[in-house]
């Protein structure tokens, strides 16, 4: 078993929180919370004018809506301390002077260089194994700017120490920064934390994700439909595996199977397709009620939202949800596939109507109406029961009858079961729905 472990997510406010950024947030938060330690997140803010308020807000925006909660640095709508680095700068400026005073850095043109000695530094990475650079190919470089702003190794390597970071888990680009970051350990003699660097991310073209490949910050993807769950369950598996071909977890699963030795270091692809399914899985899994309160906001947006589906026609909206569920891919296609039940007017598609609706099935369905206006029970598998009877006695295609009425009650070539469909619409709606599908014909 780890002794404590503390971990910390340090993104820099110059952009949203992006797809890359929220799966390295994870790894930290999952390996925080698979040992009950505790997870930071700090602002790395000391370039004050390529960062804005406003990114900190999208990444806390982004977190949140992850479920990533924080136990130590900001948190704009909740309880805690902040580390935002642009207010520690006295912390860095003292350790530079530490560093000047022991002849480990030295003053130029009013910036302050670390002085790289000779050999070579290594470290043990936990996904790339042991990793070593000669010390001849660093350069001295700045850790203290002229205007007394740290940069970025400066910076993250008190931090570090001062936050007692056990564990520095963050993207591979960051793998040729660590050497002159453990530079830095060993001359404040202290030992660094353990680094894993994860591999990043790429589109299906094994080129490194951007906005070509679709939405690449995290907060596209509620507007786009997609879960927390499911955005949580695809992003553990870009870059870390459990070990066999179980792929789909809980939070509280991945929870309690995350290991860094799981992270492989060959390069995880972003595939939008996989994210579908994930997304499909999560959703056929929510209850219900659960369900609903998501699709919501997308029935408002879509003019198609009632009181009465939380009240007075609550199961029916329930059982409307239930059917088309196992269609869906995106929370927003709800709206999509539900107006036929949402809505009163049907929006017909013309090739629909052209395929299914000929001139010669225009007789038989207009008495299979009449037939559907008496069926009892009004229940799916009674009207499918009738449905093939009145095809063999009239001689008409069952399938072909089947096509027609559901152009002519949902408007599409393609729905659920049309007999639940039927059900669910009611049998005013799908008479009168019917009726006025006659003129269609032909
Ligand atoms: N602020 C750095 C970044 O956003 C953090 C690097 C680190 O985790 O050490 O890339």
């Amino acid at each position: 078993m780890l002794g404590v472990v503390r971990v910390r997510f340090a993104p820099s406010p110059t952009g949203y929180l992006h797809v890359g950024g929220a799966r390295t947030a994870l790894f930290n938060w999952l390996y925080a919370r698979r040992h009950g330690g505790t997870f930071v997140l700090r602002i790395e803010d000391t370039d004050a004018e390529r960062s804005s308020w406003d990114m900190v807000q999208g990444i806390v925006d982004g977190l949140h809506w992850l479920g990533l909660d924080w136990d130590e640095g900001p948190d704009v709508n909740g309880p805690h301390a902040p580390y935002f680095q642009s207010q520690r700068l006295e912390k860095y400026r003292e350790h530079a002077q530490v560093l000047v005073r022991e002849g480990k850095a030295y003053a130029d043109e009013g910036a302050i260089r670390f002085k790289v000695p000779e050999g070579q530094t290594s470290f043990e990475d936990l996904v790339h194994g042991p990793v070593r650079f000669e010390n001849e190919h660093i350069e001295n470089f700045v850790i203290l700017r002229s205007d007394g702003h740290p940069t970025y190794h400066l910076s993250v390597v008190v931090d570090d120490l001062d936050m007692e970071i056990t564990h520095v888990v963050r993207g591979d680009d960051h793998i040729s920064n660590t050497p002159k970051q453990v530079l830095l350990y060993q001359a404040f003699r202290r030992t660094p934390p353990a680094f894993a660097h994860v591999p990043l991310i790429m589109g299906p073209d094994k080129k490194r994700l951007s906005k070509r490949h679709g939405a690449t910050s995290v907060m596209e993807y509620p507007r786009l439909g997609y879960l927390p769950e499911a955005m949580v369950n695809f992003l553990a598996l870009l870059g870390w595996s459990p070990g066999g071909d179980e792929e789909l977890f809980t939070r509280d699963e991945l929870v309690s199977r995350f290991t860094l030795e799981g992270i492989s270091g060959g390069n995880a692809v972003f595939n939008t397709e996989k994210l579908d399914w994930f997304n499909q899985q999560h959703m056929l899994r929510l209850p219900l009620d659960d369900l609903a309160a998501r699709v919501e906001p997308f029935l408002r947006d879509a003019g198609l939202w009632s009181e009465e589906f939380r009240d007075g026609r609550r199961a029916w909206f329930l059982e409307v949800l239930a059917l088309l569920r196992p269609r869906v891919k995106r929370v927003g296609q709800f709206a999509e596939d539900g107006r036929p039940f949402f809505e009163d007017a049907v929006q017909y598609e013309p090739d629909a109507v052209k395929k299914h609706m000929k001139p010669e099935l225009r007789e038989p369905f207009d008495a299979w109406r009449a037939v559907l206006m008496s069926t009892e029970p009004f229940e799916p598998a009674a009207l499918e029961a009738a449905l093939r009877r009145f095809a063999e006695s009239g001689g008409v295609k069952a399938a072909s009858l089947i096509h027609a009425t559901r152009v002519a009650v949902t408007g599409r070539a393609a729905s659920p079961g049309l007999f639940e469909v039927i059900v669910l619409v009611g049998r005013e709606r799908t008479l009168a729905r019917m009726t006025s599908a006659l003129a269609l014909f032909g």
